[in-house]
């Protein structure tokens, strides 16, 4: 193949590689608030959960959830909630470390992978989480506060079964009154 021949081939091949790198971040991106979806959550959890058992490292594991959201989007409406919802995001994303995974569940619930990182130290993160969610101010619609449940791997662990002790410890942070972190282990 002479010279140009080869440059075309190449820019094709670039194209392609491009358009592929899109096409996954497109698949691995919450298209509202522009971070990572749950897709990428479940494939960073279950890669997590090989390297944890292998090398016996602590991985906590938080829920996050706004706190009456429902009546939020009630008084201010759903364009503002969403507005919130983008804040919210790009406020923690920027505080959560490289390592660490931070992804939008579904609707006003977010989890967050702590790797390398124990429950006694993930209360510590996620209280600095808590404050700057509760000083996060919309013009409009002022601020909110949101609700915490953490946990951490143990053997035997399945997705399910770490999200429903996160869960559960969520439901107890709810209980308690909200914007507050509750742990079980
Ligand atoms: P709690 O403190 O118990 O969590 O109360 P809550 O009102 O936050 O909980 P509930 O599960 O009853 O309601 C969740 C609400 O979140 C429902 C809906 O109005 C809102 N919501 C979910 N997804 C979105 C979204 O993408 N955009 C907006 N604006 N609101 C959403
Ligand atoms: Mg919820
Ligand atoms: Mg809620």
């Amino acid at each position: 193949m002479d010279k140009e021949g080869n440059i075309l081939e190449y820019l094709a091949i670039r194209y392609n590689v491009t358009d592929h790198i899109q096409a996954i971040n497109y698949a691995y991106t919450d298209n509202l608030t522009g971070i990572a979806n749950r897709n990428k959550f479940e494939e960073v959890i279950a890669y997590e959960f090989k390297q944890v058992k292998r090398y016996n490292y602590p991985l906590s594991l938080a829920i996050l959830d706004i706190d009456h959201f429902k009546t939020f989007n009630d008084n201010f409406g759903h364009l503002i909630g969403d507005e919130v919802l983008v804040a919210l995001a790009q406020s923690v994303k920027r505080y959560v470390r490289e390592t660490d995974l931070f992804a939008r569940w579904g609707g006003e619930e977010f989890v967050i992978l702590l790797k390398n990182t124990d429950v006694e130290r993930s209360v510590k993160v996620l209280e600095k989480f808590r404050v700057l969610i509760e000083n996060i101010e919309h013009e409009r619609a002022g601020s909110i506060t949101a609700s915490f449940g953490l946990t951490q791997y143990k053997e035997g662990d399945t997705l399910d079964s770490i999200l429903q002790r996160a869960d559960d410890a969520l439901y107890q942070a709810k209980d308690a009154g909200r914007n507050c972190i509750r742990s079980i282990i």
